[in-house]
């Protein structure tokens, strides 16, 4: 696609899922991962819309060239995707409350190679709601002797499910992994003297990843990788300015947690946060870039959707929301930061300036909404939407390197705009 990712992939990923198959026999709904060595997961159960989430070692993916399982029996969609360094996922949808009537790991036969079988059956909710205050399921591998029906549903009910809820600190640097780099707040930044030049650290958090594709293209282009070549070339375009830092939110395909964006600005004392995402609605001839900033009543309609869809991310990657501290709600009361606000405006506003020159704007172009990636109460933030990948006509210039350059080199002049004129009120 953009052809970024698949190197790396193949270099810490060993196991390979190659494919994944859903049937139904009588009442059972059958889901098969197929895997080139053994696999070991765990599973468990969300309700609110009814998943089952199967967690495992990081893999690499190479499904065949077709799209994926459309729905069947009591599977509705899925979704994977890395969800944190060494952790892969996939959230499958559920029609109405299952339980799992046996779930196993086979080894290689005939034709077919290492496998996970899980078979559902419909429930009641209060037997659902049952298996969800269990816990995990753990499928060990060793279970994968050669006799090919599926291993006895293990007895283990692992572990607690908030332990695999995830500790939530990863910032998707996390472990220890080649090629991953655990992020670190820099330095305090040296007093405020007005000789030495300031430096300024900006924020670029590339929308979605991982598990999250965000929104689709008709020709299958993931909003996730278009997010991502374009915070690495705004990156590009800010190291020309000497004295910008930029850190990106994720610098690999990979899910990272909207409440882990905004510690990460905060922890970075960012000077500035850029959200940057790429939309999709069924008018296809909608087109061209557009800038948010936060605010809790919303512009318009479409505004309210847009970040209804864009603060679902988390449910979307396997989170049980229930579970999460009220963290972010506690952000969102302390809004009032009028300061972060006005300059939050004050950036949009440079934006679609330097936008403007280079190609053709959403009308309306800023608009307001509640984003949870722009609560951060003393970090001014702005989510760039970079076009729809619903336009036919935005989607080819997001996929050609000149256009997001041209883009990238606006967003950076923006920037530097922005601090100037900071810098000059200061001196005032
Ligand atoms: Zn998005």
């Amino acid at each position: 696609m953009l052809g970024l990712e698949k190197a790396s992939q193949a270099q810490v990923a060993p196991n390979i899922v190659t494919d994944i198959r859903i049937g139904t026999i009588g009442k059972l709904t059958r889901i098969v991962f197929e895997f080139t060595a053994p696999i070991s997961v765990k599973l468990f159960t969300l309700n609110s819309p009814y998943r089952i989430v199967v967690d495992m070692p990081e893999v690499g993916w190479r499904l065949p060239p077709k799209p994926l399982p459309a729905e069947k029996g009591l599977y509705l969609r899925l979704r994977y995707g890395l969800y944190k360094p060494g952790n892969s996922r996939v959230v499958l949808d559920l029609k109405e409350p299952v339980s799992i009537y046996h779930a196993g790991v086979m080894a290689p036969s005939g034709k077919y190679g290492h496998r996970l079988k899980i078979e559902l059956e419909a429930t009641t909710k209060a037997k659902f709601y049952n298996t969800l205050k269990k816990g995990a399921l753990s499928i060990p591998s060793q279970n994968a002797v050669n006799h090919s029906p599926a291993a006895p549903l293990p007895n283990v009910l692992g572990f607690p499910t908030q332990e695999l809820k995830m500790k939530t600190k990863t910032l998707g640097y996390h472990k220890t992994n080649k090629g991953t780099r655990r992020f670190q707040s820099p330095p305090r930044k040296p007093p405020n003297s007005s000789k030495s030049v300031r430096t300024y650290t900006v924020i670029i958090d590339p929308g979605h990843g991982g598990i999250d594709p965000g929104a689709i293209s008709l020709s299958g282009i993931y909003e996730k990788s278009i997010t991502l070549v374009m915070a690495r070339e705004l990156r590009t375009e800010l190291k020309k300015y000497r004295n910008f830092k930029a850190i990106l939110t994720r610098d690999r395909d990979i899910f990272v947690p909207l409440r882990d964006r905004l510690r990460l600005a905060r922890e970075a004392e960012a000077d500035l946060f850029i959200s940057i995402h790429a939309d999709s609605i069924k008018n296809s001839k909608i087109s061209g870039p557009s800038v948010y900033t936060l605010s809790e009543r919303a512009s318009d309609k479409e505004a309210a959707m847009l970040a209804e869809k864009e603060n679902k991310v988390d449910l979307i990657a396997g989170i049980d929301l229930s579970q999460q501290n009220p963290e972010v709600t506690g952000i969102l009361i302390d809004l009032a930061q009028r300061e972060t606000k006005n300059r939050s405006v004050r950036f949009a506003g440079e934006l679609i300036v330097a936008l403007k020159n280079r190609t053709k704007l959403l009308r309306k172009t800023h608009r307001f909404a509640g984003f949870v990636v722009l609560k951060a109460p003393d970090v001014p933030s702005v989510l760039l939407e970079l076009g729809f990948l619903s336009s036919p006509k935005d989607e080819r210039a997001l996929q050609d390197r000149r256009y997001r350059a041209r883009l990238a080199a606006g967003i950076a002049e923006a920037v530097n705009a922005y601090f100037a004129q900071i810098e000059q009120a200061l001196d005032r």
